[in-house]
C-alpha cells in the first residue's frame, strides 16, 4: 500500500499553507507561533522550494540558490525565525567582476562602490552620492514610469561600463532588466549596498533543517509529498483544500505556489472577477536558469584568491538578451570552500549559474536535451579554466540543471526562477479582495523574490492572515 503522507492530519486547520519555499515556511512559522493551527503542505519530498541542495557520492553537497543575499536576512531571520539561524549569516567578501570592460574585486558595499565609481570610473563624487540617495529613497508609492535604463542614463549618460557594474549582479539576483521599473532596481540594489553580500554558514540543508525544527516547536503540522490539487471556495470565501486524496477544511489558505498556477490551476479562473483575470493574464513570468555543479577531488582545493562570487562575461557590453541567450557569454561562478560547511567533509565546489529562457529548452527531445546539457557542461568547463587552472582535468564530478529541472522540482511554470515580473505584485496582493481568506506569498515582482524578498513577503502576508483570522 502506498504511504499515506497525511496520516494523522486533522480534518480542519485555521490555515493551510501550500508550498514550503522561504515565503511559505516563514508564513507558517509566524502563524504557528501566534497560536494558529497551521498545516504546511509541500508537493516535493524536501522542504525549501528553490532554497535547496542535493547530495552526490564522495561527500559532495551542492547548494542551488545559496549565492548571496543582502544583510537584511539577518534581521528577518532573527525576528521571524530564531537567533541561531541569524547567527549563521556571514559576509561574503570576495565579489569579483571580470569582463572585457573591467576586472575588479569588491566587498560590494556603498563605501567601496563610491570609491570605485569615482576613482576607477571617473565619476564626480556628488553624482555618485546623488545616485545612491535616489536609489535608496525609492519606495512603492513612487510613480513607476521611469525604467532602470532611464534611471542609469540620468546619472551616468552613455556609460555602458557603469551600467554593467551596477546592473549585472542584480540581473543575476532577481532576473530584472533595464526595461523594468527603476523602483525594482533601486530597492534591491540599496538592500545589497547597505552592508554587502551575505551567505548562510552551514549550507542550505542546515538552514532548512533549523527552520523545520522551529516549525515543529511552533506546532506547525508539516507534510511533504502532499500536493494541493484544488482550493475550494464557497460564496466568495475559501472553504477547503484538496490535498492528495483528502479534502481538508480551513479558514485561510496561503499559496506559496507560483501566482499564476495558484489562480488558473489550483483555484480556477471561474471564481474570480473578469477584470482581475484579465490583469492576471497580463502578468509575465520571470526567466529561468541553467546551472552547472562541479566538484574538485578530495585532496584538491581552490585558491581563496579566486573569490566567492564571480560575475564573468566575454560579451563586449551588458545586454539582457545576451544574458538569456543559449549562446552563453555570461556566467556567475559561486566558489564554495570547506568553510561553507565547517561541520562536513572539507570540499571545494563550484556552481556556475546563467539566466535562461524556457523556450530554448522545452522543445528538445530526449537526445537533444542530453546533448544540450553536455554542451552546457563542456562550455562551462572551458570558461572556468580562466579562473581555476586545468579545471577540466581537476573537476571529478559535474552535472547540469536547466529550466526543465526547476519546473520539475517546484512546479513553477516555465521553471521561473524568480516568480513573476513586477506586475505580479498587485495581482498577488489583490487575491484576498477576490476571495476571502485566500492569499499568495511567494516570489513576485522582483522586490519580493530572492531569499530575503520571499521571507519578507511571508511576513507581510502572515500579518494579513492574522488580521483576517482574529
Ligand atoms: C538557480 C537559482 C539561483 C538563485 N540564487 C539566489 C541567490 O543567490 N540569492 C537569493 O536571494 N535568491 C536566489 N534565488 C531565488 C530564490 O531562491 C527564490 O526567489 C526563493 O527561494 C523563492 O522562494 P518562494 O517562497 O517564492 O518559493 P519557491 O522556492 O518557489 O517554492 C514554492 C514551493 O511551493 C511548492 N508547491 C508548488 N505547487 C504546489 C502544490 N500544488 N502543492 C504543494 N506544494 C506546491 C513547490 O514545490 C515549492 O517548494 C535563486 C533561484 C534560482 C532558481
Amino acid at each position: 500500500m502506498p504511504k499515506d503522507f497525511l496520516a494523522g492530519a486533522k480534518d480542519e486547520y485555521d490555515v493551510i499553507v501550500i508550498g514550503s519555499g522561504l515565503a511559505g515556511l516563514t508564513t507558517a512559522n509566524i502563524l504557528g507561533s501566534a497560536g494558529y493551527q497551521v498545516l504546511l503542505i509541500e508537493q516535493h519530498y524536501k522542504l525549501g522550494g528553490m532554497a535547496t541542495w542535493f547530495k552526490r557520492p564522495h561527500g559532495h553537497v551542492f547548494d542551488v540558490s545559496l549565492h548571496g543575499f543582502p544583510f537584511g536576512m539577518k534581521k528577518s531571520c532573527r525576528r521571524y525565525w530564531n537567533q541561531e539561524i541569524a547567527d549563521r549569516i556571514i559576509p561574503l567578501l570576495g565579489v569579483r567582476f571580470d569582463n572585457p570592460q573591467f576586472s575588479l574585486t569588491t566587498p560590494y558595499d556603498r563605501e567601496n562602490f563610491t570609491e570605485l565609481l569615482t576613482r576607477h570610473f571617473g565619476v564626480e563624487h556628488q553624482t555618485v552620492t546623488q545616485f545612491f540617495d535616489a536609489a535608496r529613497n525609492m519606495n512603492f508609492y513612487d510613480e513607476q514610469q521611469m525604467t532602470t535604463g532611464e534611471f542609469f542614463e540620468k546619472f551616468f549618460p552613455g556609460r555602458q561600463d557603469i551600467i554593467r557594474l551596477l546592473m549585472e549582479p542584480i540581473t543575476y539576483a532577481n532576473g530584472s532588466t533595464l526595461e523594468d521599473p527603476a523602483i525594482t532596481y533601486g530597492i534591491v540594489f540599496s538592500n545589497f549596498m547597505s552592508k554587502g553580500v551575505y551567505t548562510f554558514q552551514g549550507g542550505t540543508d542546515m538552514l532548512i533543517e533549523m527552520m523545520h525544527d522551529e516549525l515543529k516547536r511552533n506546532n506547525v503540522d508539516v507534510r511533504i509529498n502532499c500536493s494541493a490539487n484544488k482550493i475550494n471556495t464557497r460564496r466568495g470565501a475559501v472553504q477547503s483544500v484538496q490535498v492528495n486524496d483528502r479534502t481538508i477544511r480551513c479558514r485561510s489558505v496561503v499559496s506559496n505556489a507560483n501566482l499564476l498556477t495558484t489562480i488558473f490551476k489550483i483555484v480556477g479562473e471561474e471564481v474570480f472577477d473578469k477584470d482581475y483575470i484579465d490583469e492576471a493574464r497580463n502578468v509575465r513570468l520571470n526567466n529561468s536558469s541553467t546551472q552547472v555543479y562541479m566538484a574538485l577531488g578530495e585532496n584538491d582545493s581552490i585558491d581563496p584568491a579566486t573569490g566567492d562570487l564571480l560575475f564573468s562575461s566575454t560579451a563586449d557590453r551588458f545586454e539582457t538578451d545576451l544574458l538569456l541567450s543559449r549562446d552563453i557569454t555570461s556566467r556567475t561562478f559561486s566558489f564554495y570552500y570547506p568553510s561553507t560547511r565547517p561541520h562536513a567533509n572539507p570540499r571545494h565546489l563550484i556552481v556556475s549559474s546563467t539566466n535562461a529562457n524556457w523556450d530554448d529548452w522545452v522543445h528538445l527531445d530526449d537526445e537533444g536535451y542530453k546533448a544540450s546539457k553536455e554542451e552546457l557542461i563542456d562550455t562551462t568547463l572551458t570558461a572556468l579554466e580562466k579562473y581555476v587552472p586545468n579545471a577540466r582535468e581537476r573537476i571529478i564530478f559535474s552535472e547540469a540543471s536547466t529550466p526543465r529541472t526547476f519546473a520539475h522540482y517546484t512546479q513553477h511554470q516555465n521553471g521561473a526562477s524568480f516568480g513573476t515580473k513586477f506586475e505580479g505584485l498587485a495581482v498577488s496582493r489583490g487575491l484576498p479582495e477576490q476571495i476571502k481568506g485566500l492569499y499568495h506569498a511567494g516570489s513576485v515582482g522582483i522586490i519580493m523574490s530572492g531569499w530575503l524578498g520571499a521571507i519578507n513577503y511571508g511576513v507581510i502576508v502572515s500579518n494579513d492572515v492574522d488580521a483576517q483570522l482574529m
